[in-house]
């Protein structure tokens, strides 16, 4: 549909690809940027033997500019979107058009974001921007809405679990898709670097914790190989596994609050993981670790306990 919407010149200039990671949303836009730049394209594909697919094979392509994060807090910083907008305002030098690509997009601290906007509302003639996004709800909505948003759903298991299942035998597969919340591209990285039983253990630390079965510091040591980006994810989807498992009016009673309090400090440490906060990682780790025992663990139903009984014992 996308290409055919190039064919007939109306392809948007401004796109976003939104899906979770491991969908396949920065292989489509890699795939979309070769398409466009190539001189010679067939069937929808580029042809893979111009010169500009040649260069666009090595990144070498002067009318292509990716934008990655960079630096200690891994951002997208506000000078390389001055250096994106800057390569927008020259005219193409091999071909018909400039692809620019910023991917992961919610990587854009705010300052990035910002400059950002002008060249999205009204991209320079023969220019298109691609962003990428693993994380819609972290970019700001004024990016998003002067973006077209493609969104990438997750395949269905019976779809990739046989292309998954080459090489490795199925049941493993099927548990890789399991802890890839269905992403099979991020499932096809597990098994390939053979972490899928250290993945279940690291889950099922996780889930020992909420269901106060498990004391912070165990759960730390079990996910201390983690970079903290990672095991926060890791938490916001055990926390949301939890609280799918919970029934609707259960929601409100003091495990969906503490699971829902928690989801919220969660995702509040992502944000600001994503716009660039760089916090000591062990401290940020048992903090949120702390927490979660405090409110879910047996300490917490001790003093439930505690407060039943207390207008007893003062009777
Ligand atoms: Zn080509």
């Amino acid at each position: 549909r996308l290409l055919a919407s190039h064919a007939g010149g109306s392809l948007p200039h401004a796109l976003l690809l939104a899906g979770l990671p491991g969908t396949g949303g920065e292989r489509f836009a890699l795939a979309l940027a070769r398409y466009l730049l190539c001189a010679d394209p067939v069937q929808g594909m580029n042809c893979g033997e111009c010169k500009a697919c040649r260069l666009t094979a090595t990144g070498a392509h002067g009318d292509f500019l990716a934008l990655e994060p960079t630096g200690k807090g891994q951002v997208i910083q506000v000078g390389q979107v001055r250096e994106a907008i800057a390569f927008g305002a020259q005219t193409p030098g091999l071909g018909r058009c400039k692809v620019l690509l910023i991917a992961p997009a919610e990587r854009m601290n705010a300052a990035a974001a910002n400059a950002l906007l002008k060249t999205l509302e009204e991209p320079p003639a023969n220019t298109y921007l691609l962003l990428v996004t693993g994380a819609e709800s972290r970019l700001p909505a004024t990016v998003r809405s002067r973006c077209q948003v493609l969104r990438f759903p997750l395949p269905a298991a019976d779809d990739c679990l046989p292309w998954l299942a080459e090489g490795s035998d199925p049941e493993t597969a099927r548990q890789a898709l399991a802890l890839a919340a269905g992403r099979p591209l991020r499932a096809a990285q597990l098994l390939r670097e053979g972490e899928v039983e250290t993945a279940m253990k690291q889950r099922a630390a996780v889930e020992a914790l909420l269901e106060g079965r498990a004391a912070a510091p165990a759960v730390d040591a079990a996910l201390a190989e983690l970079p903290l980006e990672t095991f926060l994810e890791l938490l916001a989807r055990g926390l949301q596994d939890a609280l799918r498992a919970l029934a609707a009016d259960a929601l409100r009673g003091p495990r969906g609050r503490a699971l829902l309090t928690g989801l919220d400090e969660v995702q509040g440490a992502l944000r600001a993981v994503a716009a660039g906060a760089n916090p000591q990682p062990e401290l940020a780790r048992a903090t949120l670790l702390g927490g979660l025992e405090a409110r879910l663990g047996e300490r917490a139903a001790d003093a439930k306990l505690r407060s039943v009984f207390s207008p007893v014992t003062r009777v």
